[in-house]
């Protein structure tokens, strides 16, 4: 019984993963959840809540990070899964990651796998109780963004509202932000910075730096090599860097191989990057890796970096 159910499991598993592009299929396993430090703390955590690409693999999320310091959480960009990925941290032991708590957003660009969340982040820790409105910051176009997401869903408002669903606070608010580069935020936890990427056509794609008392944390957004996230990481403690394989993109397509180029970091230039950027710890993110391992990626990059560096994986605790 055991064995059959496990063949069976197999197969679906394969035939989901035969969904997917030119990728060969691969035994898909549960995702790795880490031990989460369960009590109260004042010290600085980046939680990993989806490491993925529009690439839909069942065990990377959607793009999102959450900068956790002094229990509150702060979000970086909202893919798609983000509310169950903050649920599970949550019942991890991070209390900051309970949906209802988060109320702030920081997005790096308007690409759909790094907003795909944005609607599940504004409604559904609305429907189970939030009843404050959320502080998104993000691009110029955010703004429109969100005025579409809240006209998409006007009958779902309508409904909860003036039907007989106890909850109509009106915690599906937002206050956005649209910034530039420079200093966008501080409180008494974070002061957080946005500088600009290089990515693709966008013209306005940003990374983010949070200054804690005990840490500093960089994301870089999505990029090309960049020199702003040299100068933004500078010896922090923790970067968070997107990556590509580089054996996985020399075997694809020409036109392809364009766009990459033009839009992401390879693994080889990720080394070159964070060796003048000198982070103490280097996490590997956003992952596009084409059929290629964990370890080969980590290979490519250890092979001209010699830092602490490791391969991110949703909801680790770093
Ligand atoms: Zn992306
Ligand atoms: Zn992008």
């Amino acid at each position: 019984m055991k064995f059959q159910a496990i063949a069976i499991s197999v197969i679906f598993l394969l035939a989901l993963s035969s969904c997917k592009d030119e990728k060969p299929p691969e035994i898909i396993t549960a995702p790795r959840v880490e031990a989460a430090i369960s009590s109260p703390t004042t010290a600085t955590r980046v939680i990993l809540l989806g490491t993925g690409t529009p690439n839909p693999d069942p065990n990377c999320s959607g793009p999102a990070v959450a900068v956790v310091v002094n229990e509150e959480a702060y979000l970086v960009d909202l893919g798609a899964g983000v509310v169950r990925r903050a649920a599970a941290a949550y019942l991890n032991g991070i209390d900051a990651m309970n949906p209802e708590r988060i109320t702030r957003a920081f997005i790096t660009h308007l690409h759909s796998d790094h907003t795909l969340g944005y609607p599940d982040f504004i409604f559904t820790p609305w429907v189970i109780g939030r009843d404050r409105p959320m502080d998104v910051y993000g691009p110029p176009g955010t703004q429109h963004m969100t005025d579409k997401i809240i006209e998409a869903w006007r009958q779902d408002i309508n409904v909860r509202e003036e039907g007989n669903q106890p909850n109509r606070l009106q915690g599906y608010n937002v206050n956005v932000h649209e910034i530039s580069p420079g200093e966008i935020y501080r409180d008494g936890n974070v002061k957080v910075s946005a500088f600009a990427v290089r990515h693709g056509a966008w013209k306005h794609a940003y990374g983010y730096r949070f200054d804690a008392p005990d840490r500093s944390v960089v994301i870089s957004g999505d990029t090309s090599p960049a020199e702003s996230v040299v100068d933004a990481c500078n010896g922090c403690d923790v970067l968070v860097h997107e990556v590509y394989s580089t054996a996985g993109f020399n075997a694809r397509p020409v036109d392809w191989q364009a766009y990459h180029k033009a839009s992401h970091t390879s693994s080889v230039e990720l080394a070159k990057i964070a060796s003048r950027a000198k982070p103490k710890l280097l996490v590997l993110y956003h992952q596009l890796k084409w059929g290629m391992t964990e370890e080969s990626i980590l290979a490519e990059v250890r092979s001209g970096y010699d830092g602490e560096v490791v391969y991110g994986r949703d909801l680790d605790v770093l």
